[in-house]
């Protein structure tokens, strides 16, 4: 019998998910965190002992050394695309 999701009631899945941290301006991908996942709503849930490991990385402050590896994002800015729309 699976979770229900608390916020739609939705059966929830049980996944190995991504998380994306801001840590002031440094972007911190962390990977194989478990989580019970919401395909309704796409909302994620996360157990207590992930979150308390989640918690910890980040108090730590994502130590360099503890990285698996690196990856390069293109980062976007929608100021053009928005003034092409105000434009009347
Ligand atoms: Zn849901």
């Amino acid at each position: 019998m699976p979770e229900l999701c608390p916020r739609c009631d939705e059966p929830m899945r049980a996944d190995l998910v991504r998380s994306a941290i801001w840590l002031g301006d440094r972007l911190c991908i962390v990977e194989d965190v478990p989580a019970q996942v919401c395909d309704a709503c796409a909302e994620q849930f996360y157990d207590e002992p992930t979150t308390d490991a989640l918690r910890r990385l980040t108090e730590a402050g994502f130590p360099a050394s503890e990285a698996i590896r690196e990856v390069r994002v293109p980062v976007f800015s929608l100021r053009t695309r928005l003034s092409q729309d105000q434009t009347p």
